[in-house]
């Protein structure tokens, strides 16, 4: 059965496929680079992978007004082209276990096998949440022993496991700081945001009804001191920074941002998104910060980006302890980390919080993301400190490796303010013009890598952020920084060749706002009976 004449697909057809090509096919297929039509132009709506019982003829009359009345024009297939399609597709993707991912601030690194299989191990998934407490000691066992690792790595009080990503984790801290507020009967209603911040920073702050404000940054890309000093006052709830932040730099004046907050009567949260770059060396609790998420799936492994799965865990000051969420995980007077649930909250409370504690609530049903926890888990401890120590040394090697083998051809705002954190950021300057950081970034489509962050942090023109993270060789960096010279001389040049990148995708350079605001998403017309 040929399924490409079945649906009206003709090999040759042009596809809009990259680049001139001198040897053309008469499939479009290049070799074992198989050329994929959408599924809309490979399926019939008269097939289907499975054989179906006819509908009963009463059936249509019981749904009455919900009954279909024209068939959907949904594509069929067999089975084994279902399969192969997607197989195909799944060729042309990209994905850190192809090459390098450089995005900034996204820590795109190697996952170890290892801690694919611990996950997988049949006792740790397929554990049901509503499962008897007593069926499920050792699951709690890992959750336990992970938030004691984080606790002794972050130095703070105590640790909310349960958000389910950065962001989540985000909502979290600011909720916690709403309610220690809140119980003293404090409505502030700012919250400051350096202009570096991650997006998701004030997007949180706002979610939980607060009123956004920027703190500006110095020429060195570090939050202006001065600057935040005087905004500070009765009406602040808090800071949210990021450190290391989104230029790839740490606060050094983190302490002293604290101190300052604290003494107007507001609280610290510290976005540690970006613990990557720190953990074993920095501890967020002795700068003063009273709450930080951790993304377990930058930071401790775990496979992420197209959607997750994430891990956000809190860890929270002693002040903003007795507010944290259900179910919570606390060190408290003896030292101990114990498991605090809605059953034993106010026993826990009166022993070990006077009577204070007042979580806000439950972030999430149950737990939290129980794949993440054992994937985090095997990596702390195939690691142990002194190799955490280890990658976070290395990551920041490797981007000040490519900081400096790069600044010579490229614009890095920062470089002269000393070594950089876990990423590399570069500008636009120098670029010939009609050239642009996205030009030079589908270049790089074509020499083989995926692009690094663009546009962001929003306060260097044209950013390009770069993240190689401690799991690349030297000799995948030197292959990398071989590209983006050669890229950085196109764009200086002015070759226009660039503008119309990448050649050798699959795809051509996309029209990306059309795209977006007009999606096609079917190339046949739908049949008339
Ligand atoms: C990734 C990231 C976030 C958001 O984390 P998600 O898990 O994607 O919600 C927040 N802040 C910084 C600095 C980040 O790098």
């Amino acid at each position: 059965m040929n399924t490409m004449n079945q649906s009206g697909w003709k090999p040759g057809t042009p596809v809009p496929s990259a680049g001139e090509d001198d040897y053309p096919t008469a499939t479009g297929n290049k070799a074992l680079m198989l050329e994929e039509p959408l599924l809309f132009e490979l399926g019939t709506r008269e097939t289907c992978g499975v054989d179906l019982p006819e509908p009963a003829a009463d059936a249509s009359p019981r749904l009455g007004q919900f009954a279909r009345k024209q068939p959907l024009d949904l594509p069929g297939l067999s089975e084994p082209e279902t399969v192969r399609h997607y197989t195909r597709l799944s060729r042309q993707n990209y994905a850190i276990d192809l090459g390098l991912f450089p995005l900034g601030s996204c820590t795109m690194k190697h996952n170890p096998r290892l801690n694919e299989k611990i996950a997988r191990m049949p006792g740790f998934a397929d554990v049901h949440p509503l499962q008897p407490v007593d069926t499920v000691r050792g699951a709690l066992g890992v959750i336990n022993e992970l938030a004691h690792w984080l606790i002794a790595l972050t130095g703070m009080h105590g640790v909310a496991m349960s958000p389910k990503a950065g962001a989540h984790g985000e909502l979290c801290g600011i909720l916690c700081i709403r309610a220690a507020l809140e119980a003293r009967g404090d409505m502030r209603k700012v919250v400051l945001v350096p202009e570096s911040a991650h997006g998701t920073n004030p997007a949180t702050a706002a979610f939980a009804g607060y009123e956004v404000e920027d703190i500006p940054a110095g020429p060195d890309g570090r939050v202006d001191l001065a600057a935040l000093k005087q905004r500070l006052g009765p009406d602040v709830a808090a800071v949210m920074i990021t450190n290391p932040n989104t230029c790839g730099l740490f606060e050094r004046d983190m302490k002293a941002i604290s101190d300052a907050v604290h003494a107007a009567g507001g609280f610290v949260y510290c976005d540690g998104a970006n613990f990557n770059a720190i953990m074993g060396r920095v501890r967020p609790g002795d700068l003063g910060v009273d709450a930080m998420h951790i993304n377990l799936h930058k930071t401790f492994s775990t496979p992420h980006g197209g959607g997750g799965p994430g891990s956000g865990p809190v860890v929270l000051s002693e002040a903003l302890s007795p507010f944290g969420p259900l179910p919570y995980t606390a060190r408290t007077k003896d030292g101990v980390i114990h498991l605090v649930e809605e059953e034993n909250a106010d026993a826990f409370s009166a022993e070990h919080f006077d009577g204070r504690m007042q979580s806000f609530g439950r972030m999430t049903a149950f737990h939290g993301q129980m794949g993440m926890f054992t994937r985090a888990l095997a990596y702390i401890l195939s690691h142990g400190a002194d190799g955490l120590r280890q990658a976070s040394g290395d990551a920041v090697l490797n981007a000040n490796y490519l900081l400096r083998s790069l600044d010579d051809v490229l614009d890095a705002p920062f470089g002269d303010a000393g070594h950089c954190m876990h990423e590399a950021l570069f500008s636009d300057e120098g670029f010939a013009e009609g050239m642009s950081t996205l030009d030079l970034a589908k270049g790089l489509i074509d020499e083989g890598f995926h692009p690094m962050t663009m546009y962001f942090p929003l306060v260097v023109h044209g950013a390009m952020l770069i993240e190689p993270t401690e799991t690349e060789s030297k000799a995948t960096l030197d292959q990398f920084v071989v590209a983006m010279r050669s890229l950085a001389d196109r764009v200086k040049a002015g070759d226009e060749t660039l503008n119309t990148a990448p050649h050798h995708a699959p795809r051509a350079r996309l029209d990306e706002a059309q795209a977006a605001r007009k999606p096609v998403l079917a190339h046949r017309k739908p049949e008339t009976d």
